[in-house]
């Protein structure tokens, strides 16, 4: 056979000889019940009853018996056999539990416990109710008075003292498993909580804490372990103990499905929740132990399926922790329905049953700490896509600020340009001015002397033109100035070359790479569309005739030579112009003679 197989045979073994004892014990004992209609009855009176009083009940099935002030009497008849048997009864809450073994008629031991006695009024220390059959040679019937103010529920069982050991270590190893995981969870979660400080990971904490005292009070383990000799704390437990638990899941439910955002209405029933798990808090300690147990019974059968269905209904509502959630509470729920079930008599009591409520805490108790876990993920998967928005949102915000500035900047450089443009054109004439010409002057300068080309400038003087402005008054003389330079531009189209008006009535034109030849001819072309065309001022008088004088010179400058020398030229030309009769074109030629006679000649005016 190979090894897993073999393995696996192993366990099976191991399974079938631990459950069988439970699912297979064949019962030897007869068991009867009655109430005690409230009248008290002895052992003596009990015994003396005649035996149809007795009703007979199936010992694999829980005696169940509802919530009962009356004492109800349990008859074991056990036969002999040779093996040492104990009788259990395996609910520990029962208040007074009460055995009389009668052996032929006489009551042979007598045992007073349950748990409103100190924990050592056992004779077997044991967290159920153990008592040792006290004789395997004879018959003998154990007579069993239990009272109490919790639910009347009595597993009872003839049991031999081997099978009831082997159980125990079962039973035990599983308790010690169940308090480490919820110790574990406990432990991890508050750590988590100290970190992380959400107030979901303490609710759960406390949820899973206050669960597991629930479930070790329940199974008789905290009076063992805790209060042996404090059976009066028994009473103050068990309700005040549920309803913290409840009113901590339901604190733990609603922060985890943050009900209050995907279901207001459970938020306000949770709330209800609460307040009526702290009225039974304290109903627990100070108001009457049945009623409270009773109350809280009921509460807890309600609490748990709606907390399911909440569950359900905000994972519709989109809420994603909600899957995790109904996925924990499923468990817990079947496990209560199997207990619930098995109590009714529908399942056989075994062990599987009576712990599929605990099975159900834990496993609950061990999803919910992965769906914490999850959730921190969960957070930290909103936090980066939070963060990664806000990114987006400031490079947008850097980005349009950029491109604003870059707008403004060049709004700044257009207007900064046509300022500019402004203070190097003339505002009347709307040529360049003195400004612009003198830079350009320089610029042209350093060119042709960079480059031993030749320089010309014109300099145009109108003349008498004090006469027009005496004559037809200051605007009119500025209309003429206007017409004057629109004439002149006209003329002056060849790139590079400047009009500017220089001061007053006078022009200049600068021509780059020009010689004297050729400004000559542009002064003439000049000269003669000026005389050629009359001004007509927007004031209706008129026409005014205007005649101009030019003074040219032409330069190749050196390095040792400054662009004034150019207008000095050109100034002393138009001297002679000026001198020489007025509508003219005069050439510098030296300092001593500047023009051409012949050329002037010719150039007569009308
Ligand atoms: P010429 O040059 O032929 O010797 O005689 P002119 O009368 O033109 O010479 P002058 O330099 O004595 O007079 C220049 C006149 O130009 C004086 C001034 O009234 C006029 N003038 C100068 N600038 C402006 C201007 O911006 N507008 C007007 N209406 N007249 C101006
Ligand atoms: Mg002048
Ligand atoms: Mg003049």
């Amino acid at each position: 056979m190979n090894q897993p197989a073999y393995r696996f045979c192993q366990w099976l073994l191991l399974v079938m000889v631990l459950l069988a004892p439970a699912c297979l014990k064949a019962e030897t004992a007869d068991f009867a019940w009655l109430e005690d209609a409230g009248t008290d009855l002895s052992i003596e009176n009990i015994m003396a009853l005649p035996e149809q009083r007795w009703q007979s009940f199936d010992p694999h099935k829980v005696l169940n018996l509802g919530f009962s002030d009356r004492s109800v009497w349990l008859k074991v008849d056990v036969p002999p056999e040779p093996e040492n048997r104990l009788l259990e009864i395996g609910y520990p809450l029962l208040d007074e539990v009460t055995v009389f073994w009668v052996q032929q008629g006489e009551v042979v031991e007598e045992h007073r416990t349950g748990d409103h006695q100190a924990f050592d009024s056992r004779p077997i220390p044991h967290r159920h109710f153990a008592f040792l059959v006290p004789s395997n040679t004879e018959a003998v019937t154990a007579y069993v008075r239990v009272r109490t103010q919790g639910s009347v529920q009595i597993p009872v069982r003839i049991v031999p003292s081997k099978q009831f050991l082997a159980e125990e270590h079962l039973s035990y190893g599983w308790q010690a498993v169940f308090l480490g995981i919820m110790l574990a969870m406990a432990l991890y979660n508050f750590f988590v909580f100290l970190i992380v400080r959400q107030p979901t990971y303490l609710w759960y904490v406390l949820t899973v804490i206050t669960a597991a005292l629930v479930w070790l009070n329940f199974n008789g383990l905290l009076f063992q372990w805790l209060w042996p000799d404090t059976p009066i704390l028994n009473r103050y437990f068990t309700a005040p103990a549920i309803s913290l638990n409840i009113a901590f899941a339901a604190l733990f439910t609603m922060s985890f499905l943050s009900l209050q955002r995907f279901s207001p209405i459970a938020f306000r029933l949770f709330q209800g929740v609460i307040a009526l798990a702290v009225f039974m808090f304290v109903f627990g300690l100070f108001g009457a132990y049945q009623a409270s147990t009773v109350i809280v019974s009921a509460f807890a059968a309600v609490v748990t399926p709606l907390a399911w269905l909440v569950g359900l209904w905000v994972w519709r509502q989109g809420q994603v922790l909600a899957g995790f959630y109904v996925l924990a509470w499923s468990p817990l729920l079947l496990g209560h329905l199997v207990l619930a079930v098995s109590k009714l008599g529908y399942l056989p009591s075994t062990f599987v049953t009576e712990f599929a409520p605990q099975f159900g805490v834990a496993l609950e108790v061990i999803l919910l700490s992965f769906a914490l876990a999850y959730r921190i993920n969960l957070e930290r998967q909103w936090r980066q896509e939070a963060q990664d928005h806000a990114l987006a949102v400031q490079r947008h915000a850097t980005e349009t600020l950029e491109a604003r500035v870059q707008e403004r900047t060049e709004e700044l450089e257009r207007a900064n340009e046509q300022l500019k443009d402004i203070s190097l054109t003339d505002g009347l004439t709307q040529v360049a001015n003195r400004r612009r010409f003198d830079e350009r002057l320089a610029v042209e300068w350093n060119r042709a002397c960079r480059q031993q080309d030749s320089l010309s400038l014109l300099m145009l003087d109108i003349d008498h033109f004090k006469r027009v402005n005496d004559r037809f008054g200051h605007l009119v003389g500025d209309d003429c100035l206007v017409s004057i330079a629109g004439l002149c531009a006209n003329e002056i189209q060849r790139s590079g070359d400047l009009l500017a008006r220089y001061g007053g009535e006078e022009f200049s034109v600068l021509l780059p790479a020009t010689s004297g030849q050729g400004a000559r001819s542009v002064a003439e072309r000049l000269r003669t569309v000026i005389a050629d065309n009359p001004v007509y001022p927007g004031d209706g008088t008129g026409p005014v005739n205007l005649t101009v004088s030019v003074g040219v010179a032409t330069m190749t400058p050196d390095s040792g030579s400054e662009p004034e020398a150019l207008i000095r030229r050109a100034d002393e030309a138009l001297y002679q112009a000026k001198e020489s009769g007025r509508n003219r074109v005069v050439e510098w030629v030296s300092s001593s003679a500047c023009s051409d006679p012949d050329l002037e000649k010719s150039e007569q005016p009308r």
